[in-house]
């Protein structure tokens, strides 16, 4: 199943059905909290990096289970990563490539085979995945989304309620707030409803995607002055790409007056001023989107503690992850979308006490395209039996602990990424595909598209960018024209080839070249 030859509609696949647990006792199998972020980047979360901010509750998660530390994103921006976690597909296969794509019925999810498997299910929050009647989520007996990006106060929600019946209302006060209301409230009827039903709970936060506004219950928190400054707010892109040096996602040039809430300064306008304007617009920016932060950790907290109350601790898997990262500052910039590590970096920490031991790190590599097989198979559902799409590995024995050392050395040691979104003048990012190992990562921004009015050059060039990621971690110095690395790569442009192949993508081969989608 690949949008690349798409004419023919698929048939339904066939439903998993109980046959596929029936040897499963029903109180055996784990209930599943999944808390999906937007924009959450893993270094604004003290369980990674103490750095700007205390989340608590956030840190609850990992220090009684385990976080993973090199997990990854293969293409950084909201939809295509939100299309990839539910159904375990590149971007190439399920069709939402872009931010302008909408999901398809036709792309199966993991919420919808547990629900064959007799799990009660629900999605409370942002979908973003399209809003047209065949975008709506499937899987679900009761699910309540925003609109398109939503709103951070009195969100319009629409969705399908308990009795089936479709609903389209505003839900008044603080999104993070009242969608966790919502969450706990269906948690709550439908454990009082079926106790020994297992449930998937969908918990999916607006927060903390621009533009950053705040409940003021968290006003005083990290004021302007006292957010540490990251070491490459100033760093210099001159061995870049020309196409990364022309994205629009400058601290001190792109945020607008809309992110920061208030007026520049004349006199901090002007080159001149650069470095006082980025200081400035990074402690306004950050100081926002850390205070949305808290929010979800609030929320995070609720959830615990609401599962304790019940009883449902301990065989509840509670997932916390976000759709991508997110530059802090990193490099000068805000947003996503390249593939820095900043941006490329998902956070998740995953809670369940019978089976993952409490303060478990795993280094190994792995990607969002690893998520849905993971908590399938936690739920003892075969992944490769019931979502025979899907083409990730389950991370379920990293997180237990059974991967034996043979699984280990076996583990893969390189992920694909590719970002197909060259269309949006505001930020004026590259479509590029790459690869990232635990040493390197090799970037081919391929030349698709017309650069953005305005910058250096209006029809794009293919350019690559390589990255040294022992001795420069930061990735500040690209080496790709560095002779000294010509071995290295080769080797990485053929391994990013096979790997390619092996995910059934295909390279850039002009403007002819088909783009996922699905008519
Ligand atoms: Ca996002």
């Amino acid at each position: 199943m690949t949008p690349h030859d798409q004419n023919a509609v698929q048939p339904p696949r066939p439903r998993a059905g109980a046959a596929g647990t029936a040897d499963e006792p029903p109180k055996a199998r784990p209930n599943v909290v999944f808390i999906l972020t937007d924009d959450h980047a893993a270094h604004a979360i003290s369980a990674y990096s103490g750095r700007v901010n205390s989340t608590p509750n956030l840190d609850r998660i990992a220090a009684q289970g385990a976080r993973l530390d090199s997990l990854y994103c293969t293409n950084s921006i909201c939809t295509p990563s939100r299309a990839t976690i539910l159904s375990g597909t590149y971007s190439h296969v399920n069709g939402a490539a872009t931010i302008y794509s909408g999901f398809d019925y036709r792309v199966r999810t993991f919420p919808q085979v547990l629900q064959d498997c007799g799990y009660r299910t629900a999605l409370f929050g942002k979908w973003h995945l399209g809003h047209e009647a065949h975008n709506d989520p499937q899987g679900f007996d009761e699910w309540r989304i925003y609109r398109g990006q939503g709103e951070y106060n009195d969100p319009v929600m629409y969705g399908v309620d308990a009795a089936g019946e479709r609903v389209d209302d505003v839900v008044p006060g603080y999104a993070t707030d009242t969608v966790t209301d919502l969450a706990l409230d269906w948690l709550h009827r439908a454990q009082g409803e079926d106790p020994d039903a297992p449930f998937c709970l969908l918990l999916h936060h607006k927060a903390p995607h621009r533009n950053w506004i705040p409940h003021p219950r968290h006003a005083d928190l990290y004021p302007l002055g006292s957010i540490h400054e990251p070491d490459t707010l100033f760093a210099d892109h001159s061995t870049m790409s020309r196409a990364v040096r022309d994205v629009r996602m400058s601290v001190a040039d792109d945020l607008t007056e809309n992110d920061l809430k208030q007026p520049l300064p004349p006199e901090l306008a002007g080159e001149e001023n650069r470095e006082a304007r980025a200081r400035r617009n990074y402690q306004l920016y950050m100081r926002d989107y850390l205070q949305t932060i808290q929010a979800i950790d609030d929320s995070t907290g609720r959830v615990l503690a609401d599962l304790e109350a019940h009883g449902l601790s301990e065989n509840t898997i509670v997932i916390y992850t976000s759709d991508q990262g997110f530059f802090l500052g990193d490099h000068g910039w805000f947003d996503k979308r390249l593939m820095f590590d900043q941006s490329l970096q998902m956070p998740m920490m995953v809670r369940w006490p019978v089976a993952i031991p409490a303060g478990t790190v795993i280094d190994e590599l792995a990607t969002n395209v690893d998520l849905a097989a993971t908590v399938l198979d936690a739920c003892g559902a075969d992944p490769t039996e019931t979502l025979p799409d899907q083409q990730g590995r389950s991370l379920l024995p990293l997180l237990d602990g059974t991967a034996d050392d043979e699984a280990l050395a076996d583990w893969p040691d390189a992920m694909y990424y590719r970002y197909w979104e060259h269309e949006d003048p505001s930020h004026n990012a590259p479509a590029h595909y790459g690869i990232r190992t635990s040493t390197h990562k090799l970037i081919h921004y391929y030349g698709d598209g017309m650069g953005a009015p305005g910058s250096s050059d209006a029809l794009r060039e293919a350019e690559w960018e390589m990255y040294d990621l022992v001795t420069d971690p930061a990735e500040l110095t690209n080496i790709a024209d560095d002779p000294a690395y010509a071995t290295v790569r080769a080797d990485l442009e053929q391994r990013l080839g096979q790997l390619q192949a092996q995910v059934g993508d295909r390279p850039y081969e002009g403007p002819e070249t088909p783009r996922p989608t699905w008519g």
